[in-house]
């Protein structure tokens, strides 16, 4: 008999043990007792069921030699049994399995008669790797058989299939992205991976702007292809280790595991700006997209997903406060407006009384030098219950209810007194400017030039020492504003448009109203990275007031390299953390203390010249 018909043989014991597990072997022993006539039926059935089985039927000695293989192995790799034949079966395996594959074989050998089961890749006759499921005993021992016998079959469908379910399951369908369980799941590991001191996991949240507009003019196949290309942009941003996910219709979430400091995740931001800065081709129109984008990053006390998400969040509605591109921090002082419950009229109506309200000052500087030129006031609200609150806390609530004119009031006394004192004991030769927010109902004050002029009366403050700061939308009612800005301005009353270039009708202010300083927008201070797209707003907004002769202040200064860029495009007076906080009136007088008061500042490079335009944000007064 040849060898063939040997293993046949065999196989009469074996194919049992495999295919029908060992209760076909105890039937093929049951067999094996019965007649002669009987055995030999159960011998061709069973020769039948390796020869014609679907399954490829291997045996290999101790070191991985093929002893035998069933006919089948053409059909399903390509190869005639005799080409395998006296060749290693690790020739077949894919050389990123043999590692595992060897560690496998040796615990074949370990443990006789015991079924092991493995999925590892083969090389077909046609050099194509497809995955075998292989189910190996170790039958060394049985002297029938003295090999380990493999029986496999190619799944490489079935695992393409699963793949692809699974796939299905965690992307979305539409950017190819990861969907929300995949991003949160990523973000918990991110989190419990890194301890929030040395590594940190930073969540970037990401609102495409007035999605709904381009859906609704251009159609949702545009939509679609704007979320694309979103997609692509934000992927082409982050490395191969941070998920990028689609976690909702126009919103984005992006996990960078293990930062070592929050500026990364600036970087991250700034990277996704620049690359979106030009129209993008959406399904043949060329649109401009911006992203508003929340940054949350992990320190050692927040270890709960939801929280960094929804500090991330948070930070976003922040940000989309700029119409263009932005990003926005989370910061501890931007909850006050969103946690802890409300306040509510009756307990501000206490605070004004009570004296509960109180005032910050921020350093306005000279960009170049740091030294201290003045500073806005900002009120703040220690609330009994609620904590301490900012203003857009509560600014609202004073709005609607009327109060703001009280609050105005008490705010612009307690502002002018308080700078008046430091003018005095400061013996710098220079005079210390002041600026008050004025909202837009505090405009309608019937007599609110007269209560203006009387508080600078009572306070000894030099009218040309304050700026009033008005937003865009305090002009709403027009003719009633011009008619009082232009009366304050008669009393020598400096007047500065705040959150400049965010508005949209700023430009036919401009040209009624007498205005003397432009507060170029934060917004347009994160869009800086260098590049002439970014600084294109802060540019014209300092060409616009040398053509009006008139200052410029630039807001929201937070790091260097924007006070740099800033000094570079002519703008000499900023206002920002990267030069001071708010500050209560003891931090204020500290720098005030100092012989010759100022900021530190750090300007790199030659050739920073800050003398065009701006000045001292009283210096035309
Ligand atoms: P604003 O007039 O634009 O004031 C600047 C705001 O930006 C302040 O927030 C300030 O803390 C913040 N800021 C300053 N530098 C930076 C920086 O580098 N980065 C970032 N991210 N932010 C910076 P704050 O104190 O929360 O005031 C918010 C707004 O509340 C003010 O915006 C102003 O419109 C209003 N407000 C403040 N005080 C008064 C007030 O007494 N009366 C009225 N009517 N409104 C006020
Ligand atoms: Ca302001
Ligand atoms: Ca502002």
């Amino acid at each position: 008999a040849s060898q063939d018909d040997r293993y046949t043989e065999t196989f009469l014991w074996v194919g049992g043990a495999f295919l029908v597990s060992l209760a076909l072997l105890a039937l093929a022993t049951a067999a094996a007792i019965r007649s002669d006539a009987d055995r030999r039926r159960g011998e061709r059935r069973f020769r039948t069921l390796v020869q014609e089985s679907a399954d490829v039927i291997s045996v290999v000695d101790g070191t991985g030699m093929h002893q035998y293989v069933s006919p089948s192995t053409l059909a399903v790799m390509g190869y005639r049994p005799e080409e395998l034949a006296g060749r290693p079966y690790q020739e077949l395996l894919n050389p990123d399995d043999v590692e595992r594959a060897m560690r496998i074989h040796r615990a074949i050998i370990q443990n006789p008669a015991q079924e092991v089961r493995f999925e590892t890749r083969l090389r077909h006759a046609d050099n194509t790797w497809h995955w075998h499921e292989i189910v190996a005993r170790n039958m060394l021992a049985d002297p029938t058989i003295r090999g380990i016998v493999f029986n496999h079959r190619d799944v490489t469908e079935r695992r393409r299939f699963a793949d692809q379910l699974a796939h299905e399951a965690s992307h979305d369908a539409l950017t190819g992205l990861a969907n929300r369980a995949v991003f949160l799941q990523d973000l918990a590991q991110a989190l419990l991976s890194a301890d929030g001191l040395t590594w940190h996991t930073g969540v970037l949240f990401l609102d495409l702007n007035d999605f709904k507009g381009i859906n609704d003019s251009w159609g949702h196949e545009t939509g679609d292809a704007v979320l694309v290309t979103t997609a692509q942009v934000l992927q082409a941003s982050v490395r191969g280790s941070d998920t990028v996910a689609r976690v909702g219709g126009d919103e984005f979430g992006i996990v960078l595991a293990k930062i070592d400091e929050p500026r990364n995740a600036e970087d991250v931001a700034q990277r996704i700006i620049s690359g979106l800065i030009k129209p993008i081709d959406a399904a043949g129109h060329t649109l401009q997209v911006s992203l508003s984008i929340g940054i949350a990053i992990q320190d050692q006390d927040t270890h709960d997903p939801d929280e960094l998400l929804r500090q991330a969040d948070l930070a976003m509605y922040k940000a989309k406060r700029c119409k263009g591109n932005s990003y926005q921090m989370f910061r501890a002082d931007l909850d006050t407006a969103h946690t802890a419950g409300t306040p509510t009229v009756r307990e501000l109506e206490t605070a004004i009384a009570q004296q509960q309200l109180y005032l910050e000052y921020q350093p306005i500087v000279a960009i170049a030098s740091g030294e201290l030129l003045g500073a806005e006031a900002l009120v703040r609200w220690r609330h009994p219950t609620l904590g301490t609150l900012g203003p857009l806390a509560f600014i609202p609530l004073a709005e609607d209810s009327g109060l703001i004119k009280p609050l105005g009031a008490w705010v612009l006394r307690s502002a002018c007194a308080q700078v008046r004192r430091w003018q005095q004991g400061w013996s710098g030769d220079r005079g210390l400017a002041l600026s008050v927010n004025l909202s837009p109902q505090q405009l309608e004050v019937p007599d609110l030039v007269d209560q203006v002029l009387r508080i600078l009366d009572e306070t000894g403050f030099a009218p040309h020492d304050l700026a009033l700061e008005i937003t865009e939308n305090a002009l709403v009612k027009e003719d009633i504003a011009i008619r009082v800005l232009a009366q304050l301005h008669d009393h020598g009353i400096r007047l500065a448009l705040d959150d400049f270039g965010t508005g949209y009708s700023s430009l036919r202010y401009l040209t009624n109203l007498p205005v003397d300083i432009l507060k170029l927008d934060r917004c347009f201070v994160t869009e800086l990275d260098g590049t002439p797209e970014g600084s294109a707003v802060a540019e014209a907004v300092i060409r616009l007031s040398h053509v009006l002769r008139i200052d410029a202040i630039a807001e929201g200064i937070e790091d260097v390299g924007q006070a740099n860029e800033l000094a570079q495009l002519g703008y000499a007076v900023a206002q920002g953390y990267h030069f001071a906080k708010p500050l209560g009136p003891e931090a204020f007088e500290a720098i005030l203390n100092q012989a010759v008061p100022r900021l530190p500042v750090v300007l790199d490079g030659p050739g920073v010249t800050c003398s065009a335009g701006g000045g001292p944000p009283r210096s035309s007064a």
